[in-house]
């Protein structure tokens, strides 16, 4: 690369980090007539905020919250003007009630809301200086024969769709649910006090917009120091706890007996399904342990604490939880498989190795080193065992 090139890459990226942002809001409150200047400097912001929030969703493979951003502008837009129609608010709250249950499946699931709701949008604006009256209230409101002005109907069905995601978060966790979730809890409130409340609509909209955000940031911490197969912390998380270490600690370095058997034998979705069994107990580790994914079939716990009872204890129940209950093979090859030896259920015992090490005054990698190998020795004492360094 030339330095001419290297010269405008670097121009390039500083344009996007600092300046564009800035210098786009301030284009678009100074543009001299436009619709934009009826907008403070805050609403601009939270325009901003939700605009760069749709685009950084699709980026994402966000669908829903893409459309999330954009229906929520389209609320406070309904608000914000006065002679927007209310179906222009009822209408979004509805399908922004329906987003959490919509399956993310990239641009095929979701998208036709995101496009819809760009097209509300649109509608929406071009609406506002129709009047009361326009023919999208009449179209929406009088076949079920409900009052125009009053939507309190979408109010009820909001108000059971956020308890209903409220209720599904105890069980589903995921951070774009919280997300969306978030962001009914603010939105709920405008459908149920429409009208002239344009402070307070802003306000809403604007905790409503920084759910979202946060979602997606939430959503991007886990992508980086989250396992996604096991869902345990990944080998980054470990790295960034080992610069913030007490100064006595321990660490066990644990490994699958025999794992490539699961792979070869029964594929390698059956070898992933062992992983998380495993992981799923490695989560629960005692004596104030904590496990990492290290990579492969093989993972990390941390004890910030040198007492190495406690943690040879705490080792020894993950060893014993996992080698008790034995794993029933399942899968498509598993079938041929058992058809072909006469058939009964496969049951598989899981086994671990482990190493154990203290680390007083020890350098980490020197650490890590230890316990690799105590975990080399367990192996060949005949693997299923601890051995502490
Ligand atoms: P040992 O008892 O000596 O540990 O034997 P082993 O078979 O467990 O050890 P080895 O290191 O030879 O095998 C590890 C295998 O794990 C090799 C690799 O294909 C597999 N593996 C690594 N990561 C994954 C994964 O994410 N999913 C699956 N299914 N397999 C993986
Ligand atoms: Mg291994
Ligand atoms: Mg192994």
């Amino acid at each position: 690369m030339s330095i001419i090139t290297a010269f405008f890459h670097a121009l390039r990226s500083l344009l996007l980090a600092l300046l564009w942002p800035g210098i786009g809001l301030l284009l678009a409150h100074q543009w001299p007539g436009g619709l934009l200047q009826a907008f403070t400097m805050i609403e601009l912001g939270m325009l901003g905020l939700a605009l760069a929030g749709a685009g950084v969703a699709v980026g994402f493979g966000q669908w829903r919250v893409s459309a999330a951003f954009v229906l929520v502008l389209t609320i406070w837009s309904g608000l914000r003007f006065a002679g927007t129609p209310m179906a222009m608010v009822g209408l979004p709250v509805l399908i922004l009630t329906l987003l959490p249950w919509v399956r993310e499946r990239g641009f095929s699931g979701a998208g036709p809301i995101l496009a819809g709701s760009v097209v509300i949008l649109g509608i929406a604006l071009w609406a506002r200086g129709g009047g009361p009256a326009t023919g999208v209230d009449s179209f929406l409101f009088d076949p079920l024969d409900l009052p125009v002005t009053d939507i309190s109907w979408v109010a009820i069905f909001a108000a059971l769709g956020l308890a209903a995601a409220l209720g599904r978060l105890a069980v589903k966790r995921e951070a774009i649910d919280i997300a969306l979730t978030g962001m009914l809890a603010s939105t709920m409130p405008l459908v149920l006090a429409p009208g002239s409340l344009t402070p307070l609509a802003l306000a809403l909209s604007a905790a409503a917009v920084l759910s979202l955000w946060t979602g997606l940031l939430l959503h991007a911490w886990r992508m980086a120091y989250i396992d996604e197969l096991t869902r345990l912390p990944n080998r980054r998380a470990l790295e960034e706890r080992i610069q913030r270490l007490p100064r006595e600690w321990a660490v066990a370095m644990l490994d699958i007996d025999h794992f490539k058997k699961f792979n070869d034998r029964w594929g390698h979705d059956v070898g992933d399904q062992v992983l998380r069994r495993v992981a799923a107990v490695l989560a629960g580790v005692g004596g104030g342990g904590q496990a990492y994914r290290y990579g492969g079939e093989e993972f990390t716990v941390i004890f910030a604490h040198a007492n190495v009872e406690r943690a040879g204890r705490a080792i020894e129940a993950l060893r014993e939880e996992i080698g008790r209950q034995p794993f029933r093979v399942r899968g498509e090859r598993d079938g041929a498989e058992r058809r072909g030896r006469g058939g009964g259920k496969d049951m598989q015992r899981i086994t671990i190795s482990a190493g154990l090490a203290l680390a007083t005054e020890l350098a980490p990698e020197a650490a890590f080193d230890k316990a690799d190998k105590a975990l080399y020795r367990a192996k060949a004492a005949g693997r299923n065992r601890l051995i502490q360094a």
